[in-house]
C-alpha cells in the first residue's frame, strides 16, 4: 500500500505551496542518500521526493485528490511525475552548488542508469581559513571530514559474497516491468522500473555484514591540503575522488579563505602596512622598525613626509602563484595633528606660527 503523500510530507490538505515546499526540504535534507545514515535513506527520500512532484503541481495534486495514488498512477509514467519539478533550486539551497546532485537524483530515481551504478556521488565542498603567513611561505594542512565510502569489503555491491544474488523472479532479470493501467474508458500501458528488484534486475540474497546491503558506509576521510606560496583568498582546491560515493565518487573541493591579519592587509601580492608616527617625526624624518612578513626591517622616514605618502620595500610581499619572484610591502605613513598638548608645546607652536607669518 501507498502511503499518501500529505502524510509523507507531514501536511495537511489544505497546506499551502509555500507549507509544502518547506516541508520538503526539510525532508530532503534529512533524507538525502549521500548525508543521510538512515539505513533507508534513499527509499525515503524518493518517497518524499514523489510527494512533492505531486503536491507541488497544481494538476497532479488535483488528481491525486479526486483519485488518489490510482489517479496519478494511470495518467503520469514515474518519469512524467517528476518532470517540471524544479528540484534544482532546491537541491542547490540545501546542499550548495553542486549540478550532481541534481543528475543523481534522476538517475537514480528513473530506472535503469541508478542500478546499473553509473551514477556519481556528490561533490562536497568545504572550507578551509589559513593564515596570511601560510600564503608566503605555504603549508600543509591535514583536513580530516566525514564522507559516503563504497563498502570494500562487498565492493559496493551489498551481497555478502559475489554468489548471493538471484535473478529477480517479477521481471526475469530485465529490470522492467509492463503495467495497464485502467482510468474509465482509457488503458495505460508503460513500462516502470521493476519495483521488486528496483531495476537492478537481481535480488540479493544475503546482504553484506558491513554495509547492510547498502554498499556504502559514512566513514572518516582525511586528505593533506596543499597550500601553494601566493594562494588567492577564495580559491578552491580540487581533489579527485575525494567526494561522496554513490556507484563513483564525486570530488572534494577545499575553498581556501585568508584570514584577515593584524598588521597586514592584502593588495593582489602587495601588502599594506599602516605606519604611525609622530606630528614631529613626519616634519624633522625618523627611523621607525616595521613588521613585514618576512621578520622587521628599520625603515627611514624622510622629512617632510606627507599623510599618506608610501614607502616600499621591495620583494617583502607576497610570493607570486606558480611564478617567481614577490610582490611589495607598502608602509602607508600616517600621523595625527597634536590636540592636546602641553604649555611648553604649545610656546613652541606658537613661536613657529610666528616664523611663518613673519
Ligand atoms: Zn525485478
Ligand atoms: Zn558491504
Amino acid at each position: 500500500m501507498k502511503k499518501d503523500y500529505y502524510e509523507i510530507l507531514g501536511v495537511d490538505r489544505n497546506a499551502s505551496k509555500e507549507e509544502i515546499k518547506k516541508a520538503y526540504k526539510k525532508l530532503a535534507r534529512k533524507y538525502h542518500p549521500d548525508v543521510s545514515s538512515d539505513p533507508n535513506a534513499e527509499e525515503k527520500f524518493k518517497e518524499v521526493s514523489e510527494a512533492y512532484a505531486v503536491l507541488s503541481d497544481d494538476e497532479k495534486r488535483n488528481l491525486y485528490n479526486t483519485y488518489g495514488h490510482q489517479g496519478v498512477d494511470a495518467r503520469y509514467s514515474r518519469e512524467d511525475i517528476f518532470r517540471n519539478v524544479n528540484f534544482e533550486d532546491i537541491f542547490r539551497d540545501l546542499f550548495g552548488n553542486s549540478d550532481s546532485i541534481f543528475k543523481d537524483f534522476f538517475k537514480f530515481d528513473f530506472g535503469r542508469d541508478f542500478f546499473r551504478r553509473e551514477e556519481r556521488g556528490r561533490d562536497i565542498n568545504v572550507r578551509m581559513e589559513i593564515e596570511l603567513e601560510d600564503v608566503a611561505f605555504g603549508t600543509k594542512k591535514n583536513l580530516t571530514y566525514t564522507r559516503t565510502k563504497r563498502c570494500d569489503y562487498c565492493n559496493g555491491t551489498g551481497a555478502e559474497s559475489p554468489e548471493d544474488f538471484k535473478t529477480c523472479d517479477l521481471c526475469k532479470g530485465t529490470g522492467e516491468v509492463k503495467e495497464v493501467k485502467r482510468m474509465g474508458f482509457s488503458q495505460f500501458v508503460r513500462i516502470t522500473s521493476c519495483p521488486k528488484c528496483k531495476g537492478k534486475g537481481k535480488i540479493i540474497t544475503k546482504k553484506c555484514k558491513y554495509c547492510n546491503g547498502n554498499g556504502k558506509l559514512r566513514e572518516k576521510s582525511s586528505v593533506v591540503v596543499e597550500i601553494p606560496k601566493g594562494i588567492r583568498d577564495g580559491v578552491s582546491l580540487r581533489y579527485k575522488e575525494m567526494g561522496e560515493y554513490r556507484g563513483s565518487y564525486g570530488d572534494l573541493y577545499v575553498t581556501i579563505r585568508v584570514k584577515p591579519h593584524r598588521f597586514f592587509k592584502r593588495d593582489g601580492n602587495n601588502v599594506i602596512y599602516r605606519a604611525e608616527i609622530s606630528f614631529p617625526e613626519a616634519v624633522l624624518g625618523t627611523k621607525i622598525e616595521v613588521p613585514t612578513l618576512y621578520g622587521n626591517e628599520m625603515i627611514k622616514i624622510p622629512s617632510g613626509i606627507q599623510y599618506n605618502d608610501e614607502i616600499k620595500l621591495r620583494g617583502k610581499g607576497l610570493p607570486r602563484m606558480g611564478s617567481f619572484g614577490k610582490g611589495d610591502q607598502i608602509v602607508k605613513i600616517v600621523f595625527r595633528t597634536p590636540e592636546k598638548l602641553s604649555r611648553r608645546e604649545k610656546e613652541l607652536y606658537r613661536e613657529l606660527l610666528e616664523l611663518h607669518s613673519s
